[in-house]
């Protein structure tokens, strides 16, 4: 049966959860390395990178989310992608590099700049576009060729895949459109 584990040591993860039970998905929120044997991809909230380091050495471990982000997929919003990517140079941030995408932190400047915009998703097949919420975002500033550009807000991918991996730089838990979430879910089934 499909288990998707939220990872839930810090930040947002509760609203993933509801979000999966409104799709009929089962997720349990991981807090310690054990669960990840029984999940077959992970979401990544948003929250603060800072303090998911800090936790990485207790119940959970950074070696083994590393083993897990390494053969399954992970879905990372915000402070997620921050971790699934690469290139910040700073102790207090461990990134798993499962995205080959440079990352800046809070690169739109810092909580009040937060904002709201509209995106389109290229595998959306209505014309319907899908409202982006951005706090203290990062930006990606680079991408490898591995990487498909999914979404963009002013010609920033803002939200991006490879084979396993799907990360959006936004919070799209906050919102009542699923469609990201749909598109993870699918991720992870064709990937078992
Ligand atoms: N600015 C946060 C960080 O760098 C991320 C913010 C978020 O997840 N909303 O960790």
């Amino acid at each position: 049966m499909l288990i998707i584990g939220i990872l839930g040591i810090q930040g947002a993860y509760l609203k993933h959860k509801e979000i999966l039970g409104s799709l009929s998905v089962k997720s349990v929120v991981v807090k310690y390395s054990h669960q990840l044997n029984d999940i077959n991809g992970l979401i990544i909230p948003g929250g603060e990178t800072t303090a998911f380091t800090k936790q990485m050495n207790y119940e959970i471990t950074f070696e083994n989310l590393q083993k897990f982000a390494n053969v399954k997929p992970t879905f990372g919003t915000c402070a997620g992608i921050i971790t699934q990517g690469e290139g910040i140079n700073n102790k207090k941030i461990l990134q798993l590099k499962v995205l080959n995408a440079n990352i800046e932190r809070n690169a739109y400047g810092s909580q009040i700049d937060s904002f709201i915009e509209d995106i389109d998703l290229i595998f959306n097949d209505s014309n319907k576009p899908f409202q982006a919420i951005f706090i203290r975002a990062p930006k990606i500033t680079n991408i490898g060729n591995d990487i498909k550009v999914l979404a963009t807000l002013k010609n920033n991918p803002v939200l991006i895949e490879n084979k396993l991996h799907l990360g959006a730089t936004f919070h799209p838990e906050l919102t009542d459109d699923f469609r990201i979430h749909k598109y993870f879910i699918d991720k992870v089934k064709i990937n078992i």
